[in-house]
This record gives C-alpha cells, sequence and structure tokens, in this order.
C-alpha cells in the first residue's frame, strides 16, 4: 500500500532523556497539528532530526530512541554537532533565512556552510530512499531541505514529490545574488508540485525560474525535460477550533481556575477600566520588528500625549536562535530600549512596557489573547504570521481590534485588520489612535468576516489541499504529459505505424522538422527536408498535415507548391492539397 512520507528538519515529537529511559512526546505546534489528517494510522511515516546530537545520544540508547519514534510513525536522521551548526545554524539560519526575509546585509555566503547544508541534505533524501517505494507520495518541507526533492528524483524518477516553503521567496533581484542560486532551484524542481503562502511568493518563483533556468513556464506550470512541475499557493491556516474552544472556556472560568497572568492582568483592568491594552507576540527574531515596534510606541506617546498612563504595550519576545550572533544584538538591544523608553515615561502608577522574554505556555497565551483589545503585529518581513490568525480565533464575542503589517503574507488574507506599512511611524501613531476609538460595532463587523474565513480555511484545509493537489498533479503527469522517447517506446511505434491501416501525421515545424534559430526566416526547409516530407506524404493510407504557429504567408511560399496539408497561425489557417480551405479563406 502506498505511503505519505513527511520530512523536515525537526520531527513532529520531543524527546527527553532521563535515568536512561527515552520518552518521547508530540509536539502541538502549528505544523505538526496540520499534519494530522496527512499524518495518521500505519500508513504514514515522517522523518526528520530528532533534536538530539550524536553526541548527546548514548549508543546503548539508539534503538530505544527509534523504538520510541515508531510509536509515533516517526524515524530520524541523525545528526552530529558539526552538522547542526553548519547546516541549521549556519546555511538555513545566515543564509536563506536573512536574504529570504530582504536582510540582505545580514546574508553570509560561506562556502563551508553550503557544503554542509548539501551533504545534510543528502543524509535526509538517504533516508527517504531508504524507506521509499515507487508510488509513495512524498511532502518535503521548508528552507533547511530545499536540495531534497531532486536528490530523490534523482534515484526514483517516478515517485510523486511535493515542497512546501513556509517563509517567503524573495524577489528575483534578492535571490539572484546567492552564489549557489540555479543549484537551490534545480533542487526544487524535483518536486511535482512546489507550494507557497501567497502568490507573490509564487510568482517571485517563478520569476527566478525562468530567468536563471529559461525552461518553458506557462501560467503556474514549469515544463523540465519530460515533467510538468505545479506551482501554487496555499496560505497556511490554524487549528481554529482549538484557539476558539479554549477561549470559550477561559470566558467562563470562576476565580479559583484562573491563572496568576490572568488575575493580574484583570486586576489592572479593573483598576483603570478605559485604559487599553496592546499585545506583540513574536519570536525573538529581526524580521519581526520588535526594536521597531518599540520606537513607534515611543514615537505614538510623543505625538498622541493623551495616551499617557492610558495605554500599555506587552511584548512577548520568544527566545530563538540565540546562539546567532544577530540574535544576541538583537536582544541587548531590545532589553535596552525596553529599559530607556520605560524609564523615561514611567510614573508611579504606570509602566508603558511590560516585556516578557521567554515562551509562554498555551494557557497563557489564551490569557493574553482574550484580554488584550488590540494585537499590533508588525513584522518588517514575515512569511505568514499565525499569531495574526490566532488572536481573531479567540476574539469569540467578536472584539478587539488587529494591527497588521503588510508585509506578513497573512495581510493577505486579512484585509479587514489595520493594514500597515511598519516602516512608516506617523501611519503607526494614526492607526493606534483609530484602533482605540474604534467603535465595538465595526470592530465586530470586521472580525465576523475574518472569523469566519479563519474557520474555513484553517490547518487541516490547508494540508489537505496541499496533498490533494499533489495526488491531482501525479494523475495528470501519468494522463497527459509527453514522455521522452525511449528505445522500447520508439520501438512501440515504429511497429505500431507499419502495422496501420490508415495514419494521420503531425508534424511540427520549428523545433521539430528544423532546428530553433535566432532570425525564424533562416530556418528555411532545405532539401534533405523536402524529400523526407514527399516520401511520408507519398505513402499509401497516410494523411501528412505540418503543423506550427507561424504567418500563412510563410509557410505559402515554402510549402504549396508541394500541396502539402498545412494548419498554420495556430489553426487560423488550414490548407489540403495545396488547397485553401473554404471556410478559411479571407
Ligand atoms: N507561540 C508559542 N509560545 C509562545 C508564543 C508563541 O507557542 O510563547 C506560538 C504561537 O501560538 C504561534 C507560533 O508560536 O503559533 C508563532 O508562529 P508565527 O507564524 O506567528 O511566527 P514564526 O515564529 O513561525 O515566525
Amino acid at each position: 500500500m502506498a505511503k505519505t512520507i513527511i520530512i523536515s528538519n525537526r520531527l513532529p515529537v520531543q524527546l527527553q532523556i532521563s535515568n536512561g529511559t527515552i520518552t518521547a512526546i508530540p509536539s502541538v505546534g502549528g505544523l505538526a497539528t496540520g499534519m494530522k489528517s496527512v499524518h495518521s494510522g500505519g500508513d504514514s511515516l515522517w522523518i526528520g532530526w530528532s533534536g538530539l546530537t550524536d553526541e548527546e545520544t548514548p549508543d546503548e540508547l539508539e534503538s530505544q530512541i527509534d523504538d520510541a519514534l515508531a510509536e509515533h510513525g516517526s524515524s530520524k536522521v541523525k545528526l552530529t554537532q558539526n552538522e547542526v551548526d553548519g547546516f541549521y545554524f549556519g546555511f538555513s539560519n545566515r543564509t536563506v533565512w536573512p536574504l529570504f526575509h530582504y536582510f540582505m546585509e545580514y546574508s553570509e555566503f560561506e562556502w563551508e556552510s553550503w557544503e554542509i547544508y548539501k551533504s545534510v541534505n543528502q543524509k535526509f533524501a538517504d533516508a527517504i530512499l531508504e524507506k521509499a517505494d515507487n508510488d509513495d507520495v512524498i511532502w518535503v518541507h521548508d528552507y533547511q531541505l530545499m536540495l531534497v526533492p531532486q536528490m530523490v528524483r534523482e534515484k526514483r524518477p517516478n515517485v510523486s514529490i511535493g515542497f512546501f516553503l513556509h517563509i517567503p521567496f524573495p524577489s528575483f533581484e534578492i535571490f539572484r545574488t546567492l552564489p549557489w542560486r540555479k543549484e537551490v532551484l534545480a533542487g526544487l524542481l524535483g518536486s511535482d508540485l512546489i507550494g507557497f503562502h501567497t502568490y507573490d511568493y509564487e510568482r517571485h518563483f517563478l520569476s527566478s525560474v525562468r530567468r536563471l533556468l529559461g525552461p518553458e513556464v506557462s501560467f503556474n506550470d514549469i515544463y523540465l525535460d519530460d515533467r510538468v512541475i505545479k506551482v501554487d499557493s496555499f496560505p497556511m491556516g490554524i487549528d481554529y477550533k482549538k484557539f476558539s474552544e479554549a477561549a470559550k472556556e477561559h470566558a467562563q472560568r470562576d476565580e479559583s481556575k484562573k491563572s496568576e497572568l490572568q488575575k493580574r492582568l484583570d486586576t489592572h483592568k479593573e483598576s483603570t477600566p478605559d485604559a487599553k491594552f496592546f499585545l506583540s507576540i513574536d519570536r525573538l527574531d529581526y524580521t519581526k520588528g520588535i526594536a521597531k515596534r518599540l520606537n513607534a510606541f515611543e514615537y505614538f506617546l510623543n505625538k498622541y500625549p493623551q495616551y499617557k498612563e492610558k495605554v500599555r504595550l506587552i511584548i512577548l519576545a520568544v527566545p530563538s536562535r540565540s546562539n546567532v550572533p544577530q540574535y544576541q544584538l538583537l536582544k541587548k538591544e531590545i532589553d535596552e530600549l525596553v529599559g530607556r523608553i520605560n524609564g523615561e515615561l514611567s510614573t508611579v502608577s504606570w509602566t508603558p512596557i511590560w516585556y516578557f522574554y521567554r515562551s509562554m505556555p498555551f494557557d497563557n497565551l489564551i490569557d493574553l489573547y482574550t484580554t488584550c483589545d488590540i494585537a499590533w503585529l508588525t513584522p518588517i518581513r514575515d512569511g505568514m504570521n499565525l499569531v495574526a490568525k490566532e488572536y481573531i480565533a479567540t476574539r469569540t464575542d467578536k472584539t478587539g481590534v488587529l494591527i497588521l503589517s503588510e508585509m506578513a503574507g497573512s495581510a493577505n488574507e486579512m484585509n479587514e485588520s489595520l493594514l500597515i506599512n511598519p516602516n512608516n511611524f506617523e501611519q503607526i501613531a494614526d492607526t493606534l489612535d483609530k484602533a482605540i476609538n474604534m467603535p465595538k460595532e465595526e470592530q465586530q463587523q470586521r472580525n465576523t468576516l475574518l472569523r469566519k474565513r479563519l474557520e474555513r480555511y484553517n490547518v487541516e484545509k490547508w494540508a489537505n489541499d496541499f496533498m490533494n493537489s499533489l495526488l491531482n498533479q501525479k494523475e495528470k503527469d501519468r494522463t497527459y504529459i509527453s514522455r521522452r522517447l525511449s528505445v522500447d517506446l520508439m520501438n512501440t511505434v515504429m511497429k505500431n505505424y507499419k502495422s496501420a491501416n490508415k495514419r494521420l501525421v503531425f508534424l511540427d515545424y520549428d523545433g521539430t522538422l528544423a532546428g530553433f534559430h535566432k532570425d525564424p526566416q533562416m530556418a528555411k526547409p532545405d532539401e534533405e527536408l523536402y524529400k523526407l516530407l514527399d516520401e511520408i506524404a507519398a505513402q499509401e493510407d497516410t494523411d501528412m498535415y505540418l503543423i506550427s504557429g507561424r504567418d500563412k504567408e510563410t509557410f505559402t511560399k515554402w510549402f504549396m507548391h508541394k500541396e502539402y496539408n498545412m494548419i498554420v497561425e495556430h489553426g487560423v489557417w488550414i490548407s489540403r492539397m495545396g488547397k485553401t480551405l473554404e471556410c478559411w479563406k479571407r
């Protein structure tokens, strides 16, 4: 039976080793949840890195780890510390991540990291090849594994491969600066289906493929050798029900069941009923624009001083990639900014910014989402931004204002939010003012539409849409796509041709009967070609047609005297036995 194989850098389970025993705990993140419908039962396998390097894994526990992972339908790729450094912290996060988010100045082009990226991608591909059968469906995830599709395709030409990029794909002008741009594109083009969050990322990718590799591209299909690769957008959703139900449950909690955080938030709300809470939640990443948001907050308070002591910004910055130097510098910058702004603006009864540098449990996230009046999510560049969707899903009474960056992928589907340019402080200050004063009815109107859309396009639908599209592509490939002429196929065609009672032969001109030429008028038929065509046309019970998109004048000049049948100008003009067909005379 055909299997589904999912590949991502990290497995959807966390391994814990304590006292020589292994426990595998399933992750609850967006991807793991979304893939539930795809990764279920015994007919699917998830391949990825366990999170433990070889150095951290005692040899005697290897088989226990394999067993624990197998229980969750998972299988591990082993990586050394050096590989994790070069492949993940190196090429993935110091080259691809900044470049694809338009932070060119942060992008490091190091040969050694690229070599490790290639060899680790090969490790992932080998792990797939070891487990995959020819009729399996393989779904590769994200920017750490962009070479895997081609590496698998080389060894298993007929297997079905999908790839989804969870980050933006930048415009050609940015992408072209990557020294290994062609290798990365070739790696991706090993897929049958390549998915992006938005149509913009999709067209950036198609433009790079067209300009760097030059294959035929028609709409969103790329024609490469004897394959057709489909490129499409699939905006990733959230587990809407989980967030919405959790919010409903929170609203009904009595005092004793509330978290400490919720109790504190309630106390502040009660003491200043008119005050508004702004919420900002991101991983601590330079693409998220946290420092810019802090400066914009200060700008807002200077422009609208009447809101001093009336608003509070709650910033949750989740630690991330803290061993990459840019992230360490950013942490320092944000710590200092929060300190300076609070130092300058605080009063005895008011601290403008509450700053949390940690990851919060789900329950506390819901506390924040449901308590804060305004979500202020303005990344400088973001593939999607799920926090924006989660905030709206938890607003079960439909109140709340979402201020969202135009540069987040989610902005494409969340037009009813207040969209802003994260670099325009004037616009941000005015939008915060508008959000504070937005009537409840308007909030509800906007959020009703947003919530409906999020409920419909949830993460499960995203995964199913991608899988269905991949399966359709496989079917289409089998049914309609031309195949490279193999010796076997050629022999079959010859045999059938000879034994046929009646034959209808269509012969394409440019690229088939004559080579392509820079000046099309130079690709004239020569004596050898006339001789060949005469021979075919003279065969008994054989109708021969020349077909071309060329103009009728050229073909009349070249072939009318030979009385060949012709279909030219893409079918607009047809001649038979040296005469223009009546209905095509003009
Ligand atoms: N999140 C979390 N713990 C936290 C803060 C956030 O698990 O303390 C989750 C949040 O619910 C969301 C994800 O982290 O699902 C962030 O996703 P997003 O697309 O917004 O940004 P990314 O970090 O993927 O760039």
